[in-house]
Parts: structure tokens; sequence; C-alpha cells
């Protein structure tokens, strides 16, 4: 078939078009997309299993213990909003570090010109026991008295300082390295503590820190604590979490599809011109494609593509998907409907 000039012209706008709308959205400001944190994803994964699921009860478990780990480090931050030193001094808070295979996830570091202290927080409530003689470190459950052995946190705390002295070596830094273990769930009794660290409680957090700080002399650190701070934060590496449908064995086919409403709870938003509406509630949210992105990542896959996202998000039209994905700053590999998509790695 010849086609007459115009068909090929009207055949060729329409090509240059499609390539033009591709362009202005690969160069339109893209939004940035965080992992969800490890609590959040298990709340939204929650959400999403049916009330009698095989595991229901060991999901909700793990969320009460990330949750949980949350809390106390948040309460060791707040208290060390009444820490006062006349000396200069940089706390870092939740770093995630790196050396070759060796990674870390650190509470709180403590910068000082004297030494740099890890802050390791454990949330563990009831009567705490550590047997010197045989090395069992374990809890009793107030009331009820159940055991439960626990890992040491003595050793993680020394695993920590190990981890910062190599770290500061590598980078031709010159600062010693301490460490406190603070305990920060509100009904802990110690019995025993272990021994071979300084382990304190919440409220006992700054006075601890003085202590450390008072046996150690001034040194000549090699760098301005400024700069050691840019250096930490520099080389943050993010917390993989693996898709947690793997983590936890639960096949795709047991999770609620759609787009979650932030009102009512349900997963119902329909997508309608650029905005969602839930179908059961009606409330309008045109940011709720965020959720269900985020949500894909960190419970279904770390590569999503234009059907994956239909499928999960309930949207029928590849165009109104493909428009949605592409508001957010992903990793984009393949060419139209091969793209696959992925989160960015900062
Ligand atoms: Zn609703």
């Amino acid at each position: 078939m010849v086609r007459s000039g115009y068909e090929w012209n009207a055949a060729h706008r329409r090509k240059i078009q499609a390539e033009f709308s591709y362009y202005v959205e690969a160069k339109r400001i893209k939004t940035e997309l965080d992992s969800l944190p490890k609590a959040l994803a298990i709340e939204c994964l929650l959400k999403r299993i049916s009330s009698n699921h095989h595991q229901r009860d060991y999901l909700e478990n793990q969320f009460h213990r990330a949750s949980a780990g949350i809390r106390g480090e948040d309460r060791m931050v707040n208290k060390f909003k009444e820490f006062t030193m006349k000396e200069e001094h940089l706390p870092m808070w939740d770093l995630n570090m790196k050396i070759k295979k060796w990674t870390v996830q650190i509470d709180g570091l403590l910068l000082t010109e004297r030494c740099a202290i890890v802050m390791d927080s454990k949330n563990v409530s009831g009567e705490i026991h550590y047997n010197a003689a045989t090395e069992e470190y374990y809890k009793k459950a107030m009331p009820g008295g159940e055991i439960l052995h626990l890992d040491n946190p003595v050793f993680q705390l020394d695993k920590h300082i190990n981890f910062m002295e190599n770290w500061f070596a590598s980078q031709g830094i010159n600062l010693p390295v301490k460490g406190l273990i603070i305990y920060t769930a509100k009904n802990c009794v110690f019995q025993s503590k272990p021994t071979g660290a300084l382990i304190c409680k919440t409220y006992q957090m700054n006075g601890y820190l003085h202590r450390i700080l008072r046996d150690s002399p001034l040194t000549a650190v090699s760098h301005p604590l400024q700069d050691i701070e840019k250096l930490i934060a520099a080389n943050q590496v993010p917390f993989e979490l693996s898709p947690l449908s793997e983590t936890y064995r639960i096949n795709f086919k047991d999770l609620k599809t759609g787009v979650y409403c932030n009102k009512c709870g349900g997963h119902g938003m329909q997508r309608v011109k650029k905005s969602w509406i839930c179908s059961a509630c009606g409330n309008k949210d045109a940011a709720a494609d965020r959720l269900a992105v985020q949500e894909y990542f960190a419970l279904v896959s770390d590569e999503l593509t234009n059907r994956k996202f239909r499928e999960f998000s309930g949207i029928t039209d590849s165009d109104a998907a493909r428009r949605v994905l592409s508001k957010y700053d992903l990793e984009i590999s393949g060419v139209r409907k091969m793209r696959v998509y992925k989160m960015r790695k900062k």
C-alpha cells in the first residue's frame, strides 16, 4: 500500500507526538520515593491479608517488635535533647553503614573531640538476668515469669565499636571509639547486667555519656567534627529489606489488591481523571498512588512493570498506569511496554 503524503504525515506526527510525550514525562521533575520503613511495611501487609491468614499472628508480633524498636530509639533521641556539653559535639542517629560486605545499623553515634560513642538502644521489658559463669543472658516476663533467652547485647556493641574503628581507619580519621547500651523499655528491671560494656536505662543515659567522656582524654582529632559528620552522612547505604511477601512466604494471590484509602482504611480508591476517589467513602486524594508504589516495592518485588502495577493497583488503563509511574523518580530500564521500574538506590 502506498500512503498518501497526508497519511504519512499524520502517522509521522502521531509518532513524534508520542515520542514527545515520553520526553516530557522523562524531563518533568519527579517526586522522590523512599522505601517504607519496616514497621510501616508490615502494617501495610497486615492490612492486605485476610483476618484468618496463617501468617497473621506471626506478622502482628513482628509489627509490635519493629514499632517497639522505633519507640525505644525515639526515647533515646528525646533524652539526648537534655544533654549539654561545653566542648563541641555532634550526635547522629540511625546510621546504616557498610565496609565491603559488612553492613551495620547503628542507633546513635555521638562525635566529640575526646571520642565517638556508639549508642545501642534495647527495648526489652521484664527482668533482665545475666549469669557471668554460664554467660547466659535472658529476660523473665513480668508478671508471668516466662524465660526468654536473648543475644547478649555486649557482642553487638563490640561489633559496632569494631566497625566504627575500622571505618575511621579506612577514612584516615583518628578518633577513639567507645560504646553505651541503653535499655529504653519503661518496665525493665536489671537483676544483673551483662558484663563487658556500660549499660544503663534511658533516664541515666546522659550521666553515663558524661562518665565515658570524663574517662576519655582530649585527643588530637585528625578532622574537624563537621567533616567527620559529613563523611558519615555521605557513606549511608540504604537498608535493604527483601520484599516482605518473600521474607514471610506470602503468596501474591493472598494479598488484597487496590489502592489504600487513608480515610476509611479500605483498598477501594479509584483513578478518576488525575486523582483518586474512594468508592467506599468518597475520600479524594490525588497522592494515594504514592503509597501504592511504595507498597509494591516493600511487599511484592523490587521490580515493577506497567502490567504488575495495574494488577496491584486495580488501574485498568495502561496509559494511566504509565502516567502514575512516571510521576516518581524511579530507575527505568527497557523501553515502552517492556519498561522495568526499580527504586533508585541512594
Ligand atoms: Zn475510603
